[in-house]
């Protein structure tokens, strides 16, 4: 009877002590690799012309890289050149949106020899580049239209007015997009890009990245349809790009976007004047602030 009774005070107290840690654990349990992820941050480095790098956690999202091969081995984010000794690290994904020579550089289609982790996610127009085998295995092609998830990241792609697509990337609580060649070339083409625009506008975009160019080009078509970019997006970020190292019309850009009225009237969209190719900001829950030049964490 005695024995009995000890057996279940034990029993007893086992319960006591071991459900608490057990249901504890259940409830404090993170899905798997949200650890390291500190969510709604990002770290965007300006590489040149359309090409920028945004960093959310272990993942790096390389867009529209034109080129630059580093002189020696120092060279690398923080002067705006992709040296695959500094990526490797991570988990790399290459967007590439279409093949014209102020987006894409071939060199970029040699990095998966040196950095394991790496996805390219490629325009139908640009995959058919990717005739080494080792290459086209880690290639993935979006056509306008499609939702795909590449290494983490869950990616929708949309139909250019020029080549190829445009991006909206969703990682670690940012969601981006990066327009390539979408732009509102001329006002004859208005239609057919504010629908574009449209479908880009239900993903709740954080960093836009939108072509730019002085107001005397094309009869500033191009530069209305940014500004409705912004406007329907009402991203926390835009990067004005695309303007080939004349930036005079970034920073009068970034003027005409503290003047306007966002879709989403509770959201007053910064725009970054980026300018120099390696500096770096830093995202942080809708601001964004200048890094300075620095080199992958
Ligand atoms: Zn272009």
């Amino acid at each position: 009877m005695k024995r009995n009774l000890i057996a279940l005070l034990i029993l007893a107290w086992l319960a006591l002590c071991i459900l608490p840690a057990c249901t504890g654990n259940i409830a404090g349990k993170k899905e798997p690799g949200t650890k390291e992820v500190e969510t709604r941050k990002a770290e965007i480095w300006y590489l040149f012309h359309s090409g920028f790098a945004v960093r959310t956690g272990k993942h790096l999202l390389i867009f529209d890289y034109c080129g630059g091969q580093p002189a020696d081995n120092k060279e690398g984010l923080s002067e705006g050149v992709i040296n695959p000794a500094e990526i490797k690290g991570f988990e790399v994904l290459v967007f590439i949106s279409h093949g014209h020579g102020d987006h894409f550089s071939r060199e970029v289609m040699h990095w998966h020899k040196s950095v394991r982790n790496i996805n390219y996610v490629v325009s139908p127009g640009v995959a058919t580049f990717f005739s080494d085998k080792d290459a086209k295995a880690v290639a993935t092609t979006m056509k306008p239209g499609e939702e795909k998830k590449v290494g983490g990241v869950e990616i929708a792609a949309f139909k250019s007015t020029d080549a190829g697509v445009a991006y909206v990337a969703k990682v670690g609580g940012v969601v981006i997009y990066h327009a390539g060649d979408l732009a509102l070339w001329g006002h004859s083409i208005e239609k057919q890009y504010k629908a574009e625009i449209q479908k880009v506008a239900k993903h709740n975009v954080d960093i836009a990245f939108v072509p730019v160019h002085p107001r005397s080009v094309r009869k500033g078509a191009i530069w209305d349809g940014a500004l409705y970019t912004v406007r329907e997006l009402s991203p926390k970020v835009v990067f004005p790009m695309h303007s080939q190292g004349s930036y005079e019309c970034w920073d009068e850009f970034a003027g005409e976007v503290g003047k306007i009225k966002a879709k989403k009237e509770e959201i007053k969209p910064q725009a970054v004047a980026a300018k120099e190719k390696g500096k770096a900001y830093i995202y942080r829950d809708g601001k964004v602030e200048e890094a300075g030049k620095h080199q992958a964490p």
